[in-house]
């Protein structure tokens, strides 16, 4: 297969769809973004990278965070997470706090909002904020392979400001002591984790792991295998809010969106591909990302399900 003419063929297919959607404006750093930005990366698990449009430009890659934050957890908790989160799709889309008074403030999912500042509790037990968003820098820079990467203070601050919803559903977490520590404190960990600002290039090199059996192109581990293909899992299934459906029905692949207009897919045993296009559709996913994946999944014939 040559890939270069699978992604041009990917770009045939997007190119009249640029612009589609509406950039994230809760956020009103986010708010500022070109709509018709597009890029993709693709990283194999041998090493060669691919790229189309913007691929090189940073980003803010909000939710897909979550992917690289439950990884440090699982490894610094490792099972015990599970008493304090799920991991079943939740069919409510990514800020919603109605499941949290049934579930007695157990989020179903680490991917979910409630879900991901949990994790985030998880990390800053035992430290102060700054270290443990060190430790989440440095675990970034390390996997994407690049000590450039930063975390955008600007959009951290702006969703710092306008992040009511956030805050609802940690003090409503920390009503039923399934946060630990104050709520400010861990607020501030996972708005900072939200705004890491990276290009499609580092975020493919970044999640290449999940795609090789938990390695990095180096063949340096950063997981076991089993633990991937967990992860993969949570990611099929709660990776797109209450799209995920309709994201495995489309494209069939493992992945995980942001608000940012990013979205991380995994093709097991084959490559990480990280697309970027602002514009997100009613779910609050990427409209022509998704678009590019569905495209890339039917080029390459990479559905994990056959
Ligand atoms: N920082 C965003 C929020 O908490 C993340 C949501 C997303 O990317 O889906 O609202």
């Amino acid at each position: 297969m040559d890939m270069k003419d699978v992604l041009d063929g990917v770009w045939s297919d997007v190119s009249a769809h640029l612009g589609e959607g509406k950039v994230a404006d809760y956020i009103p750093a986010l708010a500022k973004v070109d709509p018709s930005k597009f890029g993709m990366a693709v990283m194999t698990v041998d090493g060669e990278l691919f790229t189309m449009g913007d691929a090189e430009e940073p980003f803010s890659i909000q939710s897909v965070s979550k992917v690289f934050t439950l990884t440090l957890a699982l490894g610094r908790v490792g099972e015990a997470i599970w008493k304090r989160v799920g991991r079943e799709p939740s069919g409510t889309p990514f800020n919603s706090i109605v499941q949290l008074e049934h579930e007695h403030g157990i989020p179903r999912n680490p991917f979910i909002n409630a879900g991901a500042i949990v994790v985030a509790d998880t990390l800053l037990s035992g430290h102060e904020p700054r270290e443990t968003l060190g430790e989440i820098l440095s675990f970034m820079r390390h996997i994407a392979g690049d000590d450039s990467l930063t975390i955008d203070r600007e959009v951290a601050r702006s969703e710092q400001q306008t992040g009511f919803r956030n805050a609802a559903l940690a003090n409503y977490m920390f009503s039923f002591s399934n946060i630990h520590n104050p709520v400010e404190k861990t607020l501030g960990v996972y708005f900072h984790q939200c705004a890491l600002a990276l290009n499609c290039v580092q975020l493919a090199t970044a999640g290449l792991f999940l795609a090789n059996r938990g390695r990095l192109v180096s063949g340096h581990t950063v997981v076991s295998s089993e633990r991937a293909r967990r992860i993969n899992a949570l990611m099929l299934t709660c990776g797109h809010y209450d799209a995920s459906g309709d994201f495995a029905f489309r494209v069939g692949l493992p992945g995980k969106s942001g608000v940012g207009g990013g979205i991380l897919a995994i093709a097991p045993g084959k490559a990480a591909m990280a697309v970027w296009s602002p514009g997100l559709n009613a779910n609050g996913n990427s409209a022509t990302g998704t678009r590019a994946l569905e495209s890339f999944a039917r080029r390459t014939g990479w559905s994990i399900f056959g």
